[in-house]
């Protein structure tokens, strides 16, 4: 049974822009699937589609057994934007808290689960620090716990390793793979334009084309990575 499924998706935007045409999908509990493909082949497109923010023109998207919009709602499917949204007036912690904070979460339970999200990606230490303190890098770990932090079963990260500089960029794939396998029920998808990192960080590659925007093959990748 899918978690994630596209059938015959279509995208064209009001300008006439078809950026995705015809794009099938079934994507399993606990895959790792990375997109890659050159500027403008759709993969921003697909993944704001999954998450709900933006309708497909044709075709059907169900994630979790119901619609993109709902899973979102109910926080069974986060998107960690390609640049790091954090308000920049609240603290790393308030940031990180925001989904509970909509949710109405009691205080403590937001500084709480902001702590442990935060030491997920390694920033425990920065709680109270303001975003503008931190590096790119670190504020996409910020971006990253605000996403973990609802425990979603889905995971949609939009070249998340894009801005950074290559340490950190290794440590950031190192965070990420660490973190999945440590949640087996954890599904992650993720947009690279390198062809490394989608090799050596997921189990499947979809390789998408552009004009109009296809997912036009796909390549099986053995993990090597025991989980649980
Ligand atoms: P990628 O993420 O692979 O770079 P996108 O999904 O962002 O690709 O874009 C696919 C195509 O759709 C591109 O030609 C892009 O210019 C176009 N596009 C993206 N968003 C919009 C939009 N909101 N309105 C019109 N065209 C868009
Ligand atoms: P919807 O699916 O509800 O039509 P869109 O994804 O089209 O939502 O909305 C994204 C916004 O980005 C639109 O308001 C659009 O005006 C704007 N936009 C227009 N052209 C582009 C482009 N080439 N790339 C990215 N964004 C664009």
């Amino acid at each position: 049974q899918p978690i994630l499924r596209l059938q015959d998706v279509s995208k064209v935007y009001p300008n006439g822009t078809a950026a995705v045409q015809e794009a099938n999908l079934e994507v399993g509990e606990g895959e790792l699937i990375s997109f890659v493909g050159p500027s403008g082949c759709g993969k921003s497109t697909i993944f704001r589609m999954a998450a709900g923010l933006s309708a497909p023109t044709a075709g059907k998207i169900e994630v979790l057994g119901t619609t993109p919009e709902e899973a979102r709602r109910s926080n069974g499917i986060s998107f960690v934007f390609q640049e790091a949204t954090l308000m920049p007036w609240s603290s790393v912690r308030d940031n990180v808290a925001l989904p509970l904070k909509l949710r109405q979460a009691p205080r403590k339970v937001q500084d709480e689960e902001a702590e442990r999200a935060l030491e997920l990606v390694g920033l425990q230490d920065y709680a109270k620090a303001l975003p503008r303190q931190l590096s790119g890098g670190m504020r996409m770990r910020v971006s990253i716990a605000r996403a973990l932090i609802a425990n979603p079963r889905i995971l949609l990260m939009d070249e998340p390793f894009g801005a950074l500089d290559e340490i950190t960029r290794q440590t950031l794939q190192e965070e990420l793979l660490s973190i999945w396998r440590r949640n087996p029920g954890m599904t992650v998808l993720f947009v690279t334009h390198n062809a490394f990192e989608a090799v050596y960080l997921s189990n499947r590659i979809l390789v998408m084309t552009p004009r109009p925007g296809r997912i036009s093959r796909e390549i099986a990748v053995d993990v090597p990575y025991p989980r649980g």
